[in-house]
């Protein structure tokens, strides 16, 4: 089946003044956001001296807040035909330019008020920079030819690049991943069937938006049906905690995901907002790929089942052979012996990235001679659900024969009252070949030994997942997308 491939900005001037976009400096339609992409987008073909024709791909990294100027700026580069790379305002100048680097950017469109931030790196990288008004002035982007247009310059998308997004960089320096217009619409039409978006919803954006989740769950998704997204600058749970008390009246969906949902997170938030939360899996590489359902009992600590569109395999040491699970949406099919074996998930279907950007040689090795795209990440289908257990590098702890889910000692443990924050790693060791460590946070006024937490584990814990080494942190390190750097804690404690 083909899906309708254009990008979410064609459907924009059928929305005309339905409200898209509610952010700290006001309002934005959908017809404003169109006229004041249009018109950047005119301006940006000019910096690069292509008024005529359109890009042909080339990188456009922009810069902006939490509010109307994102969607403007990523509009205007595929309305230009070049291709979106979102930079996040956390960033260190360092990683600013390593992405600008990387991905080969053209042109660099700074949104209020980071002009301070970018023109000084353009001016060093070379490169032209354009800066946007703050969002209450987008229109004066307008341009002479800023009226809707009814011909577009551009007419086949599918197979066109659209967006550079970058890992969240916890295994590694960040990968470029290279996304078309027809594998980010796959993503979207996925999502929009599946959890029912629909044109009377509104979202509460508070997410990054130079990752998958931010960029698409919740922002082109609500745009391609015509919803309205209120965007905050960021997250602050004093205050957002009140908005989520009022979205608890009519509120109909929230989402966890990007890394394993702490079954007393889970709880606690039920207990705040009545929301049981919808925990799916996904990646830049391959956006969503598994879910619970929108409708339908959720089983804590699972993933669900595959979106429509996206088939999965669970192999054994890498190879098609060994395939454990087959499975898609509507059925799994588990090979007779194999019940219960975890395995590494493969995923194959229309979202799945095209290629790490200029990384030829991880492209190659992340993808099986047959096309299946190796996740890394380590799953087991049970109780008619999928299951991760976590990356297979770090996660997948090898101790006196078994194998330990990092994942699963982490939900247990933080169940324990006095554990803040927990990342487990399998520490080197000459008897056992890894032993399950416990790097641990504590809560204010907590102490603990490893002693302590052993007889509090017999209670919950399957005897050989318990921790036999505890290490306490003041904070446990995490990236700008909240993960932790587990090979980086390896290295620190075990060098
Ligand atoms: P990098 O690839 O640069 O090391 P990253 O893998 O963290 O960084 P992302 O693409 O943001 O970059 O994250 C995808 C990963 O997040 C998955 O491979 C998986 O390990 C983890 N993940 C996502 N959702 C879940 C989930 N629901 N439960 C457990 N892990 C998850
Ligand atoms: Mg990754």
């Amino acid at each position: 089946t083909r899906l309708n491939q254009k990008p979410v900005f064609t459907r924009a001037p059928a929305f005309g003044d339905k409200l898209a976009i509610l952010d700290s400096n006001g309002t934005h339609s959908y017809k404003q956001l169109y006229c004041s992409s249009l018109g950047l987008a005119g301006r940006i073909k000019t910096a690069l001296n292509s008024n005529c024709g359109e890009l042909g791909g080339k990188r456009i990294s922009f810069l902006c807040a939490n509010d109307a100027s994102y969607t403007v700026a990523q509009w205007a580069a595929w309305m230009s035909g070049g291709t979106a790379v979102p930079l996040f305002p956390k960033h260190p100048e360092s990683e600013l330019e390593y992405i600008i680097s990387d991905s080969q950017s053209s042109l660099l469109v700074a949104g209020h008020p980071y002009a301070k931030t970018l023109e000084p790196l353009a001016r060093r990288l070379g490169l032209p920079c354009l800066t946007l008004p703050p969002t209450s002035d987008l229109s004066t982007l307008y341009g002479a030819d800023t009226q809707e247009k009814e011909k577009e310059d551009i007419t086949d998308w599918a197979d066109r690049p659209a967006m550079i997004i970058y890992t969240s960089g916890t295994t590694g320096r960040p990968k470029g991943v290279l996304h078309t217009h027809s594998s980010i619409q796959a993503m979207i039409q996925c999502l929009v069937s599946e959890w029912a978006w629909s044109r009377d919803d509104v979202i509460l954006h508070v997410l990054p938006l130079h990752h998958v989740h931010g960029i698409v769950n919740k922002l082109l998704c609500p745009l391609w049906v015509g919803a309205t997204c209120v965007m905050l600058p960021e997250f602050q749970p004093q205050k957002d905690l009140y908005n989520l008390m009022a979205v608890k009246v009519d509120g109909k969906l929230m989402v966890s995901g990007s890394a394993a949902l702490p079954l007393p997170t889970l709880q606690r938030w039920e207990e705040i907002t009545g929301h049981t939360l919808l925990e799916r899996y996904g990646m830049t590489e391959i956006g969503m790929a598994l879910s619970n359902p929108l409708k339908g009992p959720r089983n804590p600590g699972a993933v669900g089942l595959p979106l429509p569109t996206v088939d999965v395999r669970i192999v054994m040491n890498n190879t098609i052979n060994t395939t454990i699970v087959e499975g898609n949406h509507s059925e799994t099919q588990v090979r007779p012996g194999l019940e219960g074996k975890e395995g590494e998930l493969l995923v194959r279907g229309p979202s799945v990235f095209t290629e790490y950007w200029n990384k030829p040689q991880e492209t190659q090795e992340s993808f099986t001679e047959d096309g299946w795209f190796k996740t890394g990440d380590t799953a087991v289908y049970r109780d008619g659900v999928y299951w991760i257990m976590g990356r297979t590098s770090v996660d997948i702890i090898k101790s006196g024969g078994y194998k330990i889910s990092a994942l699963e000692v982490e939900r247990h443990l933080l169940a324990h009252p006095g554990i803040l924050d927990v990342a487990v790693i399998g520490a080197p060791d000459a008897t056992w070949g890894q032993r399950v460590t416990a790097v641990v946070q504590l809560r204010k006024g907590q102490s603990m030994t490893l002693e302590k937490l052993k007889t509090w584990a017999r209670k919950h814990m399957v005897p050989y997942t318990i921790p036999t080494g505890l290490l306490l942190v003041d904070e446990l390190p995490r990236n700008q997308m909240g993960k932790v750097n587990k090979k980086d804690l390896l290295r620190h404690f075990f060098p």
